[in-house]
């Protein structure tokens, strides 16, 4: 990624730091803006015309699923990686439901193993909260955060039983990193095909009620208040 020396000219910058947005050229030399100006003509850098488009930071996408291990027919570490790239992202928080899942320090070992091979990408890779993303016995969370886990989930799951979220949120505490939960209660959205109201009805459909969501926001949010976790 690194990219030795170039010039972009009258690009619109968005500058997250000050919040503000102008026009101006940008020098980089040797991987690193040397400067930005209004105008800035400098021989010898490849030119990058940039009138009409924006110029920001790399994005960070905090939810992505790389597929790999397991299914790597859809998406790999590295197609994954490269794609993010083309679409302007330099940092991606990867999730945790691949086959198997990142709920072994091996796992994250291998995924980070791959991210170095594109050197200066950032990618963050999440563990899971629980073995197998089952809901039922804790991951070796301490082993994970280790290893270099980001934060724990087992999205794409709900963790149905609470005592086993209230024991990840106090495992989770000290380790200092988030856990990011998938909200669900199956025994009210089982079979739903759509979501619960008057196209359901009409439709003859199994519906999804938003309570099977919310019921369970409402218990892991007077949690984490409790226990004192970010979620
Ligand atoms: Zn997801």
């Amino acid at each position: 990624m690194k990219v030795s020396s170039m010039l972009i000219k009258e690009g619109v910058i968005h500058d997250p730091v000050t919040k503000k947005k102008y026009q101006a050229d940008i020098l980089i030399e040797d991987g690193q803006i040397q400067e930005v100006a209004p105008t800035i003509d400098r021989k010898g850098h490849e030119v990058v015309e940039a009138k009409g488009l924006w110029v920001l930071p790399g994005l960070i996408d905090m939810h992505v699923h790389l597929r790999e291990p397991g299914r790597e027919d859809e998406e790999t570490v590295l197609s994954g990686m490269k794609a993010a790239i083309n679409g302007g992202f330099v940092s991606l928080v990867c999730m945790a439901n691949t086959d198997p899942p990142v709920d072994d320090p091996s796992v994250v070992d291998y995924i980070l193993a791959e991210a170095r091979k594109v050197p200066g990408f950032r990618l963050y890779p999440v563990g899971t909260i629980t073995k197998d993303r089952k809901g039922s016995q804790l991951s070796e969370m301490y082993l994970l955060r280790e290893r270099g886990v980001v934060a724990f989930s087992d999205d794409g799951s709900p963790i149905m039983d609470a005592l086993t979220m209230r024991r990840a949120m106090e495992y989770c505490k000290p380790l200092g990193i988030p856990l990011i939960l998938h909200e669900e209660d199956l025994s009210l959205s089982e079979g739903g095909q759509m979501h619960e109201g008057f196209y359901s009805t009409l439709l003859g459909r199994h519906g999804i009620p938003s309570l099977s969501e919310e019921l369970v926001v409402f218990r892991d949010s007077a949690l984490a208040e409790a226990i004192g976790v970010p979620v």
